[in-house]
C-alpha cells in the first residue's frame, strides 16, 4: 500500500519538476511515508527523524515532511513535538504537496490531513520506484469500511472508495507496454471492490477477469481478501485464467470465534474454514497465506490453542504474525482492556511462529520434484550466477541463470528448499 502511495507522490512531484535521489544527504526534500498499524512502525519513524535532524543541521534549507497514516493520526502534534518536521500530509491530500512544499520553503510549516470520499488518484500514472521493471503494484481502491476493533486503518485512510476500472486497465496496459509482466492489484479488502458509474456496477471478479484478459503473458495477483467477503464467483474467475496466480492472502487473525467476534471480523472459525474448503475445492493448487494476531484483549490459552489448531488444519503456506499492539482511538482501545501480559503475548506469538515455520517447510517439501513456471524478477542476492522469481503460488524460486533474463517465464524443476526459498534447475 505504501509503495503504491509513494509512487503516486513521486509522480505528483516529478510533474512539478522534482527528481528522485538515492542519497538522502543530497536531498532538498525528504518525505517519510508512514504506517500506523502497529506501534513499532511509528517508533521507527520517530527514531529516523533523529538521523534526519542531523542531516538538516548540515543542510538547513532541507524540507522534511511526514506523509501517510502517521501524519493523519498525529496531525499538528507532529509539528509541535518534532521540530525537524516542516509539513504533515495525510493520504488523501498528496495533490496539495507542491503548494505545501512551496509554503515550507518560505518558512510556513503546514498540515493538510483532510480525508476525502472520492480521491483515488485514478488519473495519476505512478512513477515506479520498485525498479525491477517486472512486477508492480496497482492500487484499485483506497480506505476501508470495516471496523475491526484493533485496527487504525479506517481512521487514518478514511472510507472505502473504488477506483474507476478504466483507469486501472489503462495503467496495467501501460505497465505491460513498458515490459512489466506481473501486477498485484491492491486494496484493504479487494472483495468489496464496487465501482458504480451510472447504471453500471463493476465488482472484483469482473475487474480481475478484465485485467487477466489483457494479455496471457501478464500475471495478475491481488491482496487482501477478507474472509467475510471472498466469494465463490471470485474463486471461479481465478480458476478460469492461467495467468491469475494461484495464491490467496486470507487473514484469519484468530482461530477462536469468541475472539473474532470481539475483533469485529464478522465471521466465525467455521465460516473461515468453509472459505478455505471452497478454495481447495475450486482451485486445488491454490496457496493460502494468512495474518495472525497473538494476545488480543481477553485471549485465553484455549483461544490461543484454537488459533494453533486452525493453522494446523488450514496448513497455511505462509503467514505474517503479530503481537497485538493497542492503537489509540480504535474500538479495542476505547472499550477493552489490553489485558494479556507482554510475556504471554510473546510466548504465544513464538508458538505461532514455530508452528508456521513447520507448515511453511512442509508446504515447500511438497514442491520438491515438481516443475514450476517461474517469472524471473532479477539476479539472486546470494549469487550473480542465479536468478530468482516466484511461482504462481508466490513462493520464491532460485535457479541458475543460463540463457534466461529477468522478465522471462522459466520452467524450473525444484530439487530442494531452504527455509525461505525453493531451489531448482531450468528444464
Ligand atoms: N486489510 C487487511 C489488513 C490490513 S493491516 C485485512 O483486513 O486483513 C495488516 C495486518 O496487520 C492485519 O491483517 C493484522 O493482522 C495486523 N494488525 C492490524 N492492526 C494490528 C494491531 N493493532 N496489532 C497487531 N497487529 C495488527
Ligand atoms: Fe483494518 Fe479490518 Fe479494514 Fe483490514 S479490514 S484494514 S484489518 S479495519
Amino acid at each position: 500500500m505504501n509503495v503504491a502511495d509513494s509512487e503516486v507522490v513521486a509522480s505528483i512531484l516529478t510533474e512539478t519538476g522534482y527528481t528522485i535521489t538515492d542519497t538522502i544527504e543530497e536531498a532538498g526534500l525528504i518525505l517519510i511515508n508512514t504506517c500506523s498499524i502497529r506501534e513499532n512502525a511509528e517508533t521507527r519513524v520517530l527514531n529516523r527523524l533523529n538521523t534526519i535532524g542531523s542531516i538538516k543541521r548540515k543542510r538547513p534549507g532541507t524540507i522534511v515532511g511526514i506523509i501517510g497514516c502517521m501524519a493523519e493520526r498525529l496531525k499538528e502534534q507532529l509539528i509541535e513535538t518534532e521540530k525537524v518536521v516542516d509539513i504533515v500530509v495525510g493520504p488523501d491530500a498528496y495533490r496539495e504537496l507542491p503548494n505545501l512544499i512551496n509554503g515550507a520553503e518560505e518558512g510556513h510549516k503546514a498540515v493538510n490531513v483532510l480525508l476525502s470520499r472520492e480521491e483515488t488518484y485514478a488519473d495519476i500514472s505512478p512513477v515506479r520506484m520498485d525498479k525491477n521493471g517486472v512486477t508492480s503494484f496497482v492500487s484499485i481502491m483506497r480506505g476501508c469500511n470495516n471496523m475491526c476493533a484493533y485496527c487504525v486503518v479506517p481512521y487514518v485512510r478514511g472510507a472505502e472508495r473504488s477506483r474507476n476500472p478504466e483507469s486501472i486497465v489503462k495503467e496495467v496496459k501501460e505497465l505491460l507496454n513498458k515490459g512489466y509482466r506481473e501486477v498485484t492489484l491492491i486494496g484493504q479488502n479487494v472483495d468489496s471492490y464496487n465501482w458504480v458509474g451510472g447504471e453500471k456496477h463493476v465488482h472484483f471478479p469482473e475487474l480481475l477477469g478484465n485485467i487477466a484478459s489483457i494479455n496471457p503473458l501478464l500475471r495478475v495477483r491481488f491482496s487482501t481478501s477478507h474472509p467475510k467477503d471472498i466469494s465463490d464467483a471470485l474463486l471461479h474467475t481465478m480458476a478460469g485464467y492461467d495467468n491469475i496466480c494461484k495464491h490467496i492472502h486470507l487473514p484469519a487473525q484468530s482461530g477462536s470465534s469468541r475472539i473474532l467476534r470481539l475483533m469485529n471480523r464478522e465471521y466465525t472459525r467455521e465460516w473461515y474454514m468453509d472459505r478455505v474448503s471452497a478454495i481447495r475445492r475450486i482451485i486445488p493448487d491454490c496457496a493460502i497465506s494468512t495474518d495472525m494476531i497473538a494476545g488480543f484483549c481477553t485471549e485465553t490459552e484455549e483461544d490461543h490453542l484454537q488459533t494453533l489448531s486452525l493453522m494446523e488444519w488450514a496448513g497455511f503456506d505462509f503467514a505474517y504474525m503479530f503481537r497485538y499492539s493497542e492503537r489509540p482511538g480504535t474500538k479495542a482501545a476505547r472499550k477493552y482492556r489490553d489485558d494479556v501480559a507482554d510475556e504471554i503475548k510473546t510466548r504465544r506469538l513464538n508458538e505461532i511462529i514455530a508452528l508456521q515455520n513447520r507448515l511453511s517447510a512442509r508446504s515447500k517439501r511438497f514442491d520438491i520434484g515438481k516443475v514450476h513456471l517461474v517469472l524471473a524478477e532479477g539476479t539472486s542476492k546470494k549469487s550473480s550466477d542465479h536468478l530468482f522469481g516466484r511461482n504462481s503460488q508466490n513462493k520464491v524460486v532460485v535457479f541458475p541463470k543460463g540463457n534466461s533474463v529477468k522478465g522471462d517465464y522459466v520452467k524450473v524443476l525444484v530439487e530442494k528448499s531452504t527455509s525461505a526459498t525453493l531451489i531448482g534447475k531450468v528444464i
